[in-house]
Order: C-alpha cells, then structure tokens, then sequence
C-alpha cells in the first residue's frame, strides 16, 4: 500500500512531475508477466534491462540521437541488426508491456483524488516517463493524458533520468522555476537524483 500522502504539496509547488511505471501505478510482478507471455524474448528482455542501465542518466539532446545509441547498443548486445531490434522493441515488447499493465496492474488509489486537488490548487501536472508509449500506458491504466498538461517521455526529449536537463526542459516548457517542481517517483537513484540536482522538491512512493 501507498505510505505517503498528505495530498498537500508544499505552498510552493507550481508543477508537479509524475514518474510513471512505478508511480501511478504498482508494477509488482509486471517483469514476471512480461517474461511468461513471451518466454521466448527472455533474452531480448534481459539485454534491454543492461542497456537501459548502461544509459541511466545519459543526455544526449535529442530523441533522435538518443534511440540511434539505444538500438545500436540494443544491437551490439544481442548480435541483431538495428533494424530488428527496433521492431521488436515498438511492436513487441513496449505494446505487451502496454497490454498488461492494463489487464493486470492497479493504478493508485491515490492518483485521481490527488490530481483534483493539485487541479484545484491550480498546479500543473507532467508525467515524465523513462520509457516511451506513455500516453498508451495512461489509456491502459484508466488515465485520459488530457488530465496532465504534458505526457512526456524522457527518450523523447533526448535521455533518461535522472540527466538534470530532463527537468529543466519539462520545467521551462511548464514556464516555472524547477525549485518550484515537486517530483513523484518510485525510485530514488533516478526520480529522487534528478530532483535534488535541480533543487526540486521528491516525493518517493512505495507500494
Ligand atoms: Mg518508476
């Protein structure tokens, strides 16, 4: 269960940044699921986990630049060509994640009652997920992305978390101050590292 939350951000808060797997809603056993619906992509899985963490907290500008690095480490990790890689990883692997979020993992019973209130305090609200197919997880999970006012993913903007200049994007495009930010996340080495770089407040959320 949820251990925060007073749904009061601080006086300051302007913009709040929602992680999203993890956050909005509780993943346990998703990696679970994942591998005994397509047993036969184990290594596939196994291999974007590593690249992924050979990654956390690169920056690299753009999302160009950076899915061209993640699918030619991608590649070079499982001796396929970019190509096939790709269309797993679009086709295959981010639509079952997608499918069984839906199918099997509950959003927080947090989540609505706590985005009317920061609605009704008049905070904007980002979700700022590591991975892509953000808007389709929302959908999955219940959550139309009309209730944030920008459903972004890191890749998306050139890196992954915690790369301070994630932050600062979502915060200038929000037009506030990242001090003024308050971060939700489940994970304190990337959600919680990004929001102490920028001088933004974390709030960390546990299932
Ligand atoms: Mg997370």
């Amino acid at each position: 269960m949820i251990k925060f939350l007073s749904p009061t951000p601080t006086l300051k808060t302007k913009l709040i940044v929602f992680d999203l797997d993890g956050t909005l809603y509780n993943k346990r056993w998703l990696s679970l699921r994942m591998v005994l619906h397509a047993p036969w992509d184990i290594l596939k899985m196994q291999a974007e986990r590593k690249v992924r963490s050979s990654m956390k907290g690169i920056w690299l500008e753009n999302k160009s630049a950076f899915y061209t690095e993640y699918f030619r480490r991608l590649a070079a990790a499982l001796h396929l060509s970019q190509q096939s890689v790709e269309q797993w990883y679009n086709q295959r692997y981010m639509p079952l994640m997608v499918r069984l979020i839906g199918k099997y993992q509950p959003l927080g019973e947090w989540v609505l009652p706590y985005i009317d209130a920061c609605r009704a305090k008049g905070i904007k609200l980002v979700v700022l997920s590591d991975y892509g197919h953000a808007h389709e997880k929302l959908q999955a999970l219940g959550l139309s992305p009309t209730l944030f006012d920008w459903v972004v993913s890191a890749p998306e903007l050139g890196g992954l978390k915690p790369a301070p200049q994630l932050l600062y994007h979502v915060a200038e495009q929000m037009n506030v101050s990242s001090y003024d930010c308050l971060v939700i996340g489940d994970r304190e080495d990337t959600d919680g590292t990004m929001a102490d770089a920028t001088g933004a407040q974390f709030q960390l959320i546990k299932y």
